[in-house]
């Protein structure tokens, strides 16, 4: 028994919500004995890139309800109701302590914290540190965390499986990438908050490490995936590379014209083009209608054909350089850099590209799973309050309000189950360890990551994109099962222990194709159409069959797919009006 690292409470994941997650138990039992393991230094992790900014209700010509009603249809009625009310009461709260704990939110003349609209907003509710909100809140929960001498981190250790015994988790195996050593952590309770998983598909705003590992971490431990198929694209990324023109482009009023320079949007019913300001239509609109919008018109034939495919316009001279300077000089700087263009002079191309999973490991409004001692937060969990279709802002709110509720929660837990039978976890550790050298690292097949990993995103975006139907998810079903098939007859060219990146793409692409199969046949089994998750072959929502969450549970084969109520308190399902 030599050699094990033990903590009371493992947080896996550095960006918002862990170290909100750390720092509420910290505050609240000042002697647990907390760890952060993180692939990256925490900075690094995708929180850093938000831009635009986090939502929660401030101003006095808005209210609770406001935003709850706003989230609740932006999600096509498949949020559960509860989970959202108790978001919106607690998101400003979380966005004042943010406040105290130093986070520069950009101001009004009169000194009060300034908002910004976003997408299917109907009020101005979006607090912003210009357009580099991730930036600064990150940097301002990792100084806060620092404060925490209970606080130990494992930076650049990635974690690659949950140790389960008797029947609750109690820990880690994780890579010290350093050194290639494969170590046990052992703990009372695990929270994931390791984030998205956009990378299995091959265009995306996502950074390089949204590979879905926690999602993958615990669906491999019997957790279901809850709402996979929900997969939201953003309307604006630069073609090429998917980098995100926020959302507060067309916030601070940026509008979107098709090759003969109209605005098209007006087409679909997201409200006349009166003049700015006008919320809720137009290029406020959600993401989802907007992402759909943009493929019609290129099926009518009205969009630009550019070196990286079709594209549309982003228009944001009218507001002027001083503006532009002052409100979104991120922007700017992006469209210099990534397409060589001054937004001051030129509309900026852009295209629908995939941005966010709104499923994602399924947990009660307490961030638990199913599985005693195994708690999940942030984009890599599906509380729901995003349903269907996540509004632009809410997502960082989600990562402070549900963080803290999972960081109290599993601290309670951990407080009452110290980690036991170590030896059982340890033998658990050593066949990772096995696992991990002779099916990944010594493997003596012929595939390639990058080979199998491209097959995989293709498969996604060309069966499983803005539009499906039941041929298209199908034929993506059976490229991944192909592929996983591929995946055991890997060959690496490092064999080394140190920082072996080539080995971290390894076992990043075998989760990937794990969280890639739980979107696409929860897909396939979805036979409606509802927010992000549009069915050519069935066009209708279908609330008598469909008003349900999917859980996708893991098998030898295909996943086993199931469907739990949503949860309805106020507001009963209705259409969804834009602009109207
Ligand atoms: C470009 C961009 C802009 C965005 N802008 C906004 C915005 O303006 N407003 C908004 O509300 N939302 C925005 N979003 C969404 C929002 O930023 C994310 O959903 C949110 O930051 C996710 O935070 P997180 O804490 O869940 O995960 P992340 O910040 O992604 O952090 C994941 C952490 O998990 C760790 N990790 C993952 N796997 C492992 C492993 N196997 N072992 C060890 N550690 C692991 C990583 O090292 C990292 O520390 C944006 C997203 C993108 C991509």
């Amino acid at each position: 028994m030599v050699d094990v690292l033990r903590h009371d409470l493992l947080i896996i994941g550095g960006g918002a919500a862990g170290l909100r997650a750390a720092t509420a138990a910290a505050q609240l039992h000042p002697r647990l004995n907390i760890a952060i393991v993180s692939k990256v230094y925490p900075m690094r992790s995708h929180t850093v890139s938000a831009e635009g900014g986090a939502g929660g209700v401030i101003k006095s010509n808005d209210s609770l309800d406001e935003h709850i009603q706003d989230t609740i249809s932006g999600s096509d009625w498949l949020a559960d109701q509860d989970a959202v009310e108790l978001f919106v009461r607690e998101a400003p709260a979380e966005l004042l302590q943010l406040e105290h704990w130093g986070c520069p939110w950009s101001r009004e003349p009169d000194g009060s914290v300034a908002v910004r609209p976003f997408g299917g907003m109907q009020k101005e509710r979006t607090w912003f540190a210009a357009d580099k909100t991730g930036f600064h809140l990150l940097h301002t929960l990792f100084q806060t965390s620092l404060q925490f001498s209970s606080i130990r981190r494992y930076d650049e250790w990635f974690a690659t499986r949950l140790v389960v015994e008797n029947g609750r988790c109690q820990g880690v195996v994780a890579i010290e990438l350093r050194t290639g050593q494969i170590r046990l952590i052992s703990a009372g309770a695990v929270i994931l908050a390791t984030g998205g998983a956009g990378r299995i598909f091959p265009f995306t705003t996502n950074g390089a490490i949204c590979t879905g590992d926690g999602m993958a971490l615990a669906y491999r431990a019997g957790v279901p995936l809850k709402d996979m198929e929900f997969v939201q694209y953003h309307p604006t990324g630069l073609p090429g590379t998917g980098i995100l023109i926020t959302e507060a482009a067309r916030g601070e009023g940026g509008i979107l014209v098709n090759k003969d320079g109209y605005r098209y949007l007006q087409d679909y019913g997201l409200g006349p083009p009166d003049p700015w300001p006008r919320l809720r239509a137009m290029e406020l609109g959600p993401r989802d209608k907007l992402s759909q919008c943009f493929v019609y018109e290129m099926q009518k034939g009205r969009t630009i054909q550019g070196p990286y495919g079709d594209i549309v316009y982003l228009d944001v001279r009218h507001l002027g350089e001083k503006k532009i300077n002052e409100k979104i000089p991120f922007v700017r700087e992006l469209a210099r850099k990534y397409v060589g263009i001054d937004p001051v002079h030129e509309p900026i191309p852009v295209r629908p590209v995939v941005h966010y999973m709104m499923g994602g490991v399924h947990t009660d409004a307490q961030g638990a799973t199913p599985l005693p001692g195994l708690y999940a937060a942030g984009e890599a969990a599906c509380v729901s309050i995003n349903g269907a279709n996540r509004l632009g802002s809410n997502s960082l709110s989600e990562c402070l309000v549900f963080g803290a509720r999972a960081g109290r929660a599993a601290a309670a837990f951990a407080r009452e189950h110290p980690a036991a039978d170590l030896a059982a976890l340890e033998a658990q550790s050593r066949d990772e360890e096995r696992r991990i050298t002779t099916t990944v690292l010594r493997a003596e097949g012929t595939e390639r990551v990058s080979t199998l990993r491209q097959e995989m995103q293709l498969a996604m975006e060309s069966g499983c994109g803005i539009f499906r139907d039941e041929a298209s998810l199908q034929e993506t079903c059976n490229r991944l099962a192909r592929a996983r098939g591929r995946f055991m007859r890997l060959w690496l060219d490092d064999r080394s222990r140190v920082y072996n990146t080539e080995l971290v793409a390894a076992l990043e692409l075998d989760f990937m194709l794990d969280a890639a199969e739980a979107v696409a046949y929860s897909a396939l089994a979805r036979t409606e159409s509802r927010g992000s998750h549009q069915r050519t072959d069935h066009p209708q929502r279908d609330d008598a069959r469909f008003l349900k969450h999917t859980l996708a549970y893991r098998t030898g084969g295909a996943p086993r797919v199931d469907y739990l109520d949503v949860a309805i308190t106020r507001w009963p399902p209705a259409q969804r009006v834009y602009g109207g």
